[in-house]
């Protein structure tokens, strides 16, 4: 009966053997080629039946009853050889992935082969093969598993060999006995779910023609699964063993398609019984000449018939899916090429992993750059709201100048108006129409750092900075007291000496520091800010240069330091300048003191010679007034000398403190801020630069980027994987 065979070598060797080749490639476990499985009830007949078409002897003993699935694949090749090895499963550890693909065995003769294998797989059980799986090798005793994931692969080449790939996988079976449990019930059923499920898999439904078909429940899965029934193939055993006429008419009514039909229809073989010797199939196959198999078509009994069906099936199904199987080897090749570029160029040596970490550095200086530039449409990464950095700061510093000028003094100042000639004009109605987009904008900016939770410094933001920053969020800076004139009279009458209408020098120091007193604190927490912020970017910024995590933390850690470092100067900057406001004696040369100051007096005047100046009518629109010279000299008669000290003292410590404010809110910003943190040499945006990555001891070098063991192998399996993959397109291609 080898014409069948011959016929089918010659109707369809390239596609086939193109498919091989990528079996060969081991390209099956990355994506599924057609293959066939044989599938059924426990002791059905599928391991008799894989022998019948492969000729390959598998034990029927029923303690050797299939515990795994095993694969057999052979193909023509002029070299004899047989190779078995096994394919971990898809849930093995990678301790047993490791102890499983160490397996290897060798034999240089398919017939030494075919007479050794039941001995070579009772010996395999015992020791290697079933050992290695973590099966148990006596199925009473408690240990090891009763079943495994894992694939027996076996490879047969030879010049006489077929071009065929089966796969046996273990019976379902519905009563649990012989230390079988319900998991293994499950185990197997999902196993076999698994071989089925897949569309370029061939279905061999192995049902005996001696068991009632209703009860076999191989059927209703593969419907589950193959719903056309294009695939799926019903093939009945142990004719022999039906002797029953009625038995034998149900046989033949599913051959004939007129029970329980199936797309593919059934096949009626016979394989070796337990009595069956060293019987030919040739002979085991007279019984299709008797009846009442004889009435069958010949096309749909015995082994030869079953074979020319599968090759024309496997045929089909390749041709079918062969435009999907090329689609999915190139959809792989650009997953693992996607893979393989995030991580990122190879980095074994010292030149290449600083050349790696020098781009990284690069790129991290132009974000920063653009950062502090404002300039967001330099990458769209710059969408993230922490890598804002400029913009951040400068929010940040508008509500500190504005809390500065809003409450940074102790006591709220005298209302003097300043202008004198508008002493006698109303406030104009549309007053707040000029101040309202101020105060708009503030409110929003506070809104917008609330949103950014600058205040909600994370614990791990803490343990880094917490020595540095003050508390965040703060307590609320209490507002300025009104009873400036009480304070200042104490403070004068404190502070006297023998003075004759003058007044100690260290006074206005003295009550300087006092209404600047919580400058200090005010400062800190706005230092913290910006300093939480710059944080914040330089840990984004570095997220998006440096995607990789391992990598990221080390580079972390070891900038770290220095970034503290320039944080605590900055903070010291921003402490020189709260002590040398309030430490020294108030002095300026600013021009506008003067001003402000006889502005001040002027006012004092004015106010002493309102109630005794008339009215004068009008002149340009503006109202005039006149006063007599006698009521000028006589105006600050009615005030006392320590009044009058008290309102000059008031009226320089307010000129002095605004601009004492606008200088220190200036300084800060200039010198603790900007100087320090972000534009200076050594602000801690200049920490991880291109000169720092050369400089780095190569030790370090390895510790910051050198690739993790697992990296490097996952990196060599992409490779190796992409290799392959290649070849087989170019294979599937030819
Ligand atoms: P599996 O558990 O599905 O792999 O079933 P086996 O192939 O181990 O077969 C179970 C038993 O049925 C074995 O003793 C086989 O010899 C026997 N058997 C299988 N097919 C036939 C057949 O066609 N005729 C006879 N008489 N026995 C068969
Ligand atoms: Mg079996």
């Amino acid at each position: 009966m080898t014409v069948s065979r011959d016929i089918v070598i010659l109707s369809n060797p390239a596609l086939l053997e193109k498919v091989d080749r990528l079996r060969d490639l081991n390209i099956g476990q990355h994506v599924p080629l057609p293959q066939l499985v044989v599938v059924g009830d426990q002791s059905s007949g599928k391991s008799s039946l894989l022998e019948s078409l492969s000729g390959i002897p598998f034990p029927k003993d029923q303690s050797l009853c299939t515990r795994h699935a095993t694969q057999i694949t052979s193909r023509r090749n002029s070299d004899d050889r047989v190779d078995i090895r096994i394919n971990p499963g898809p849930h093995a550890s990678e301790e047993h992935r490791k102890h499983v693909e160490a397996f290897h065995m060798h034999m240089s003769s398919g017939l030494e082969f075919r007479e050794q294998f039941v001995d070579i797989l009772k010996k395999l059980k015992k020791d290697q093969a079933n050992e290695r799986m973590g099966l148990r090798v006596d199925i009473s005793t408690g240990n090891g598993a009763v079943f495994s994931e894992d694939v027996l692969k076996i490879e047969v080449q030879g010049p006489n060999e077929d071009y065929l790939t089966i796969i046996d996988v273990p019976g379902i079976f519905r009563t649990t006995t012989q230390g079988t449990t319900k998991d293994d019930m499950v185990m197997v059923k999902d196993l076999v779910k698994r071989y089925i499920r897949d569309d370029r898999t061939i279905i061999l439904a192995v049902l005996p023609s001696n068991v009632d078909i209703a009860t076999q429940e191989i059927l209703e899965l593969a419907d589950d699964y193959d719903q056309s029934g294009e695939r799926t193939l019903g093939v009945l055993t142990k004719p022999d063993l039906v002797l029953e006429p009625s038995a034998q008419a149900a046989v033949c009514d599913l051959v004939q398609g007129k029970k329980r039909p199936l797309a593919l229809g059934y096949f009626l073989v016979r394989n070796r019984g337990a009595f069956s010797g060293s019987k030919e199939q040739s002979d085991l196959d007279q019984i299709f000449r008797k009846e009442p198999w004889v009435d069958l078509p010949r096309d749909r009994v015995g082994i030869p018939a079953l074979k020319e069906q599968l090759r024309s099936l496997l045929v089909e199904i390749t041709r079918r899916e062969f435009p999907k199987l090329l689609q999915d080897v190139s959809n792989q090749i650009k997953e693992c090429k996607r893979e393989l570029n995030s991580l990122g160029p190879p980095r074994q040596d010292e030149r290449e992993q600083r050349s790696f970490l020098s781009r990284i550095a690069e790129t991290f200086q132009d974000r920063a750059r653009a950062a502090l530039a404002a300039d967001y449409n330099a990458d769209p990464v710059f969408g993230q709201d922490e890598l804002r950095l400029i913009t951040n700061v400068v929010n940040i510093t508008n509500v500190f100048s504005d809390d500065f000028q809003q409450g940074a003094h102790s006591r709220n100042f005298e209302n003097i108006n300043l202008s004198v000639s508008s002493v006698a004009v109303a406030i104009p109605d549309d007053y707040d129409c000029e101040e309202t987009p101020v105060v708009l904008m503030i409110d929003n900016l506070r809104a917008l750092l609330q949103k950014a939770r600058v205040d909600d410094v994370a614990p791990g933001e803490l343990a880094e900075l917490g020595d540095i920053i003050a508390p965040l969020p703060p307590h609320r800076t209490p507002v300025p007291r009104d009873d400036f004139a009480a304070w200042i009279n104490d403070v004068y009458l404190q502070s006297r000496g023998l003075d004759l209408g003058t007044f100690n020098a260290n006074l206005v120091s003295m009550a300087f520091a006092e209404q600047s007193r919580k400058w200090g604190d005010m400062t800190k927490i706005y230092m913290s800010r910006v300093i939480v912020t710059i944080h914040r970017f330089i840990a984004a910024a570095l997220r998006s240069v440096c995607p990789e995590e391992q990598a990221r933390r080390q580079l972390w850690s070891a900038i770290l330091e220095s970034l503290l470092e320039r944080y605590k100067m900055a903070m010291a900057q921003a402490s020189l300048l709260i002590e040398v406001e309030q430490r020294k004696q108030p002095y300026t040369l600013n021009r506008r003191f003067a001003e402000e100051l006889s502005k001040a007096r002027g006012y004092r005047v004015t106010e002493l010679l309102r109630p005794k100046a008339r009215k004068d009518g009008r002149q340009y629109g503006e109202l005039q007034f006149m006063v007599n010279l006698d009521d000028i000299a006589k105006a600050a008669e009615g005030k006392s000398n320590v009044e009058q000290l008290q309102e000059e003292i008031h009226d320089i410590l307010h000129a002095y403190y605004y601009l004492a404010l606008d200088r220190f809110i200036d300084n800060v910003f200039q010198l603790a801020v900007d100087y320090c943190l972000l534009h200076g040499p050594s602000s801690p945006m200049k920490v991880f630069t291109q000169d720092w990555v050369i400089n780095l001891e190569s030790e370090q070098l390895e510790l910051i980027v050198g690739e993790t063991k697992s990296a490097k192998k996952r990196r060599s399996k992409l490779v190796k994987k992409i290799e392959d993959l290649s070849n087989a397109l170019k294979i599937l291609k030819t």
